[in-house]
């Protein structure tokens, strides 16, 4: 699957907040974000104003934002906000439901893997069972009642141990619950809700965006 390979810090500092795309780094102090601050990349980033943004740009800023947070290319946002159209219930919330749900997002957010990149690569990459089988397709979609485990030869890998301990740290969500910390193993107790998606995230800016 096609994905953003450039330099991911800038991709921060273009939407002036952290949007934890480097794994173990994003959490100390040589985060570039904490050592210089939100000004924009480039040359004259330092020097340059961020101007006060219209609508129109304040909406782009924020579906560019979640964008790159969850690691999608714009065909495969677009595909997502109008799966959620397609739902019952509120748009917004929908869409980001459908982010939380994917698979890599779920590893990430379990511990196994220190990103969403990282966590990606494991699932591309085979690491990852989904009640107990082989599933390599990041895109896809939990439910409630699977258990998300790591493979048994890979569960001694220092990356994912040491990425699972310091998950504790970071924080996981209610709806994903660790099962037995020998086997690295989760299970999908409920849905997402949105309190549980605890980034500064105005959903309802990108709805507008794409209903123009
Ligand atoms: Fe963003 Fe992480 Fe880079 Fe900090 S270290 S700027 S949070 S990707």
């Amino acid at each position: 699957m096609a994905r953003y390979r450039g330099p991911v810090c800038r991709l921060c500092r273009r939407e002036g907040i952290k949007l934890f795309l480097k794994g173990d780094r994003c959490y100390k102090p040589s985060c570039p974000i904490e050592k210089r601050g939100t000004y924009p990349p480039g040359q004259h980033g330092r020097d340059a104003k961020r101007g006060k943004l219209t609508g129109y740009g304040e909406q782009l800023r924020e579906k560019q934002k979640v964008k790159r947070m969850y690691g999608m290319l714009e065909g495969q946002f677009k595909n997502y906000f109008e799966k959620a159209s397609r739902q019952r219930g509120i748009v917004g919330e929908n869409l980001l439901f459908l982010l939380e749900r994917r698979l890599d997002n779920v590893v990430y957010r379990i511990g196994f893997a220190t990103s969403r990149a990282h966590a990606r690569q494991l699932v591309n990459h085979g690491h990852v069972r989904v009640n107990n089988k082989k599933v390599n397709i990041p895109s896809f979609q939990v439910r409630v009642g699977d258990v998300i485990s790591i493979k048994e030869e890979s569960a001694s890998n220092p990356i994912i141990l040491q990425s699972f301990e310091t998950a504790v740290g970071r924080g996981r969500p209610s709806w994903l619950e660790v099962e037995n910390r020998n086997i690295l193993a989760a299970r999908v107790v409920a849905l997402p809700k949105r309190e549980d998606i605890t980034q500064p995230i105005n959903e309802q800016m990108i709805v507008e965006l794409y209903s123009k």
